[in-house]
Order: structure tokens, then sequence, then C-alpha cells
């Protein structure tokens, strides 16, 4: 889809309503089918007579948290952006960038509209002015799907024309970052802000802004339509709800795959098909690049949000990458270094200048541990956003379980 890419918004739009759109659109569930199956009947009642408190509690009573990898509760966010006068804005950050993660495609791809109504019933509850989709535009066919829904939302009345406002990502990761993503749809340089202020306070041109993630909206509707219990009575290993893993790499068959949230790694190749012939498991990476690698003996930790703390990684976007011993987990962590180097937006300099020292460092034959160390720690201290932060762990795992290739 090159030519879209670099072309004006006229011509794409010329091309959309061509039907060139060079994606293929799956068979999704549309607006009329959603309507059928009783889709936006609770957005309805809400709007006629809701209680937006009773709403957060039952949110939070699921044990709902922030999917797109932070974790925060989120229900307790919509109590923070509320605090602050309006108007507000929600913001929706489909901007899944994160390597191995696809579980907002998936579901965008299949029920875009369950997305739509929780993103509808959040914006309720903190009656936002304007609801915007910051999506990656590495995802035609969601942006297909999506122009068409919000298109079918406004012929039936459900929005205004023009309430949502979806917007196109332009390749960057750290636009994935909730105050990069509002620089970007302000129409600035996506580089993430300081906090204080929040974004619940101070966001999308200055005003309080509820960011939640796509896979997070589309649990808010499932909530509200199905009850509370569709998570928290899902228990396994002392944890509670649901997980949608997005698995790649050495196993046979990769993919979303919606497991309790306390699976293990052995819970999920198996739930993958298991290994691949011929491959014999070695490591993972537990949720994103930043998660760094596990080796396979450390296959009985419950993979959720505070679990993988204690091993000094964490549960990120659930993206689980499983390694075999034809893998090397030296060239893995350098790998994914590189893409830091790449995608650092260059604001602070120890992100800037440690990421591309890193890859410096970790090219060579054998590592300097020490050295690697101390550069690790200086990022991780002192770098203003995530990205910088977590770019250590990749160094200091493979320094402590994968001493030998080092
Ligand atoms: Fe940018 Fe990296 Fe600093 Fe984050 S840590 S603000 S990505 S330079």
């Amino acid at each position: 889809h090159n030519h879209i890419d670099h072309a004006t918004p006229e011509k794409v739009d010329a091309a959309i309503e061509a039907g060139d759109t060079h994606a293929h659109i799956p068979d999704y569930e549309t607006y009329d089918r959603y309507v059928a199956n009783g889709g936006y009947g609770v957005l309805k009642d809400l709007r006629a007579n809701g209680d937006w408190e009773a709403v957060q509690d039952k949110v939070l009573d699921a044990g709902l948290r922030g999917l797109g990898g932070a974790g925060f509760p989120s229900g307790k966010k919509w109590g923070f952006v509320r605090m602050n006068e309006g108007p507000r804005y929600l913001a929706v950050n489909g901007d899944e960038g994160e390597p191995g993660t696809f579980k907002d495609r998936y579901y965008l791809e299949r029920t875009p509209h369950v997305m739509l109504e929780g993103m509808l019933i959040a914006a309720w509850a903190v009656e936002a002015e304007k609801a915007f989709i910051y999506m990656r535009d590495e995802y035609p066919a969601v942006l297909e799907i999506l122009r068409r829904e919000i298109k079918a939302l406004e012929d039936a009345g459900i929005v205004e024309p023009g309430y949502i406002d979806l917007r196109r990502g332009a390749g960057a990761y750290i636009c994935g970052e909730e105050s990069a993503m509002i620089e970007s749809i302000e129409g600035k340089r996506g580089e993430p802000r300081h906090r204080p202020p929040f974004v619940a306070q101070v966001g999308i041109f200055g005003r309080p802004t509820l960011v939640h993630n796509v896979e997070t909206l589309h649990w808010i509707c499932k909530i509200n339509r199905e009850g509370p219990a569709c998570l928290n009575s899902v228990e396994k290993n002392g944890r509670t709800g649901l997980r949608s893993y997005s698995v790649s790499g050495r196993v046979k068959n990769p993919g979303v795959h919606l497991l309790p949230a306390g699976s293990t790694i052995d819970d999920i190749i198996e739930a993958s098909g298991g290994m691949l012939d011929g491959h014999v498991f070695k490591a993972y990476q537990p949720g994103g690049p930043s998660s760094g690698l596990l080796p396979a003996h450390m296959n009985d930790i419950p993979l959720d949000f505070d679990t993988l703390q204690p091993h000094g990684t964490f549960i990120g976007s659930a993206a689980v990458v499983v390694l075999s011993d034809q893998d090397s987990a030296k060239e893995a962590a350098l790998n994914m270094l590189k893409f830091f180097e790449d995608e650092s937006c260059g604001q602070c300099t120890p992100c800037r200048v440690g990421c591309e020292k890193a890859v410096k460092l970790m090219s060579l034959h054998s590592w300097d541990t020490g050295l690697l160390t101390e550069l690790s720690d200086a990022m991780t201290d002192t770098s203003i956003c995530g990205l910088g932060q977590a770019a250590g762990n990749p160094i200091r795992l493979t320094i402590k379980h994968f001493a030998d290739e080092i």
C-alpha cells in the first residue's frame, strides 16, 4: 500500500472509495450484526439513566487493569479525570508498536464494536467532549474497518458526526507512550512529556484526558454487557482474570491466546500447540523487548501484572516470544537494544546516547558486564520515559541468566 502511505488524504479517500485499500478486510462483526446481537443496548441505557460511579465500581470489581502495559486500575483513571474540570477528552491508544504484540489488531479485525462501545461507555463516564482514536498506520485493514464503522455509528445517530476523530500514527514506537501520543495528536513531534502534570490533568490541548488502550476498552464493554464475573471469576495460580497473550516464536500455533492471567510459560506453550518439531525450549520474552529474556527453567511464574517484578522484569503488553536451542539469547538481547536505539525519540541523553553505546558494547565478542551494568542502571535511573528506563532490562537479564553466551 505504498502509494497510499505517500498520498494526500484526498487521494487516500478516493482510493478507499474505489475499494482500493490494498488491505485484506477480514469478515468482522459489522454494526448491523453487532446491534442484532444486543450491541449498544448497554450504552443507550447508561446514557438514559446510568450512574457513572456504579459503572466505575463494576470495572474496579472486575479487577481490570490497563492492558497497554502499564497495568493501572482502569476504573481509578475515571475518577482522576473527572476530578478536573471540563471540557475533557478521551484518547484510544491503538499504536500497538511493542514488537510481538498483536492482540489489539486481533480484536479490532474481528469485533471492532466491542472496543467502540467500550470507548463510548468510558467517554460517557468522564463526559468527554470528543474521542480520539490513535491507530497505527501499519494496520490498514483496521483503519478501513474503523472508518466504515465510525460512519455507521454516525449514520445511526449513536455519535454526532466528527465526535470520533480517527488519527493515523506514522510508525514511531514512542508514540505508544501516552504523552508522546498526545503530542502527536496535537500535530507535534512525538516526544514524551515530563510528569506531573499527568495527562488526566493536562492532556490533549491542555485538557483533562482519559487514555485507554484498545483491549482495555474491549473489556470495559464486556464487563458492562456480561458482568464483572467475565474476568473476576477466573482464578489460576492465585491470580484472577484473563490475559490476551500474543504468542510468537518457536511454537506450532502462534497467535493470540486468551488464557487465565495466572498462566505460566508452560501453559502458554501448551496452548500454542507445543514447541515446533526439532526445537527445545530455551528462553522466553514475557512481555515485549522491554521485558528482556528469562530462561526456560523459570517456568512456574504466573505471567501477570506484579508477578514478574521480583525477577527484574514485567508482563507489559503480554507479548510472549518463545526461543529455542537454535536461538542465541545474546543475539536476541542485541536485537532488542537495536530496536530501542532506532526508536529512542532522542529527547534525553541517557536514552539517546545510552542505547547507542549499549549496542556497540553488546556487538563485541564478549561483553564488559561491569560497564554494561553501570550503563543500564544510569539509563533506568535518569531517562525521562519508560523506553529508556526499561531498555536496560534485556542487558541485566542476559548477564544474569545467559552468562555462558556473553
Ligand atoms: Fe525519548 Fe528515550 Fe528519553 Fe523516552 S527515555 S524521552 S524515548 S530519549
